[in-house]
């Protein structure tokens, strides 16, 4: 990157984004350049204060303004169901669906012991003190059905063994290595209905 060279200095910026390589990166910068200096600006402000702006709910992890997100603040929502997912974009995925009345827990992350992601690093206790606090009757596992969603989604379900709540899996047939992120609204609702009890 060359520090004088602004854009290719944005290029560069972008072309780190997932999904986006050069090409694209390059295309956005032009259609920023080219466009309304007021639209650039208000992206630049959103950039540089979002760090800021946005934290994890102290309960679920979900990202919100507040110290507990909007899900965790709203009466409406069914205390007696958790549903566990691996990260905010399938919280969203599911909340699309309108169906689930729950809340979450959001683990930020699943079991991966070969890149160093232990146990430890998952927010467990705090999923054990929530539903010690809280009038939990069902945990609804939802993290991908891949290698590491299952293998998080079987220790969920052992930490959980000595607690009186039901922990339940989502059903199979989910595609795209199990990315419930990238699944369409059918497959995911009929996954969330189909649900199975873990054991
Ligand atoms: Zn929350």
């Amino acid at each position: 990157m060359t520090a004088n060279d602004p854009i290719a200095s944005l290029i560069s910026l972008l072309s780190r984004l997932p999904g986006i390589g050069e090409r694209t990166a390059a295309r956005l910068t032009f259609y920023i350049l080219e466009g309304e200096a007021q639209y650039a600006d208000a992206l630049g402000r959103s950039l540089s204060t979002i760090h800021a702006e946005v934290a994890r709910c102290e309960l679920c992890g979900n990202y919100g303004a507040e110290s507990r997100c909007a899900i965790c603040q709203d009466p409406r929502r069914d205390e007696s169901l958790i549903c566990v997912v691996a990260k905010v974009p399938d919280l969203i995925a599911l909340e699309s669906l309108g169906s689930f009345r729950g809340r979450y827990h959001v683990l930020h992350g699943l079991l991966a012991p070969l890149d160093g992601i232990g146990p430890d690093q998952l927010p467990l206790d705090a999923l054990e003190r929530r539903i010690a606090s809280e009038h939990v009757k069902e945990v609804i596992v939802a993290t991908p059905l891949n290698v590491e969603g299952e293998a998080t989604a079987l220790y969920v379900a052992d930490a959980l063994a000595s607690t009186p709540v039901q922990v339940s899996r989502i059903a199979a047939g989910v595609p795209h290595g199990g990315e419930l992120e990238f699944t369409d609204q059918v497959t995911l609702s009929r996954a969330l209905e189909d649900r199975r009890a873990v054991r």
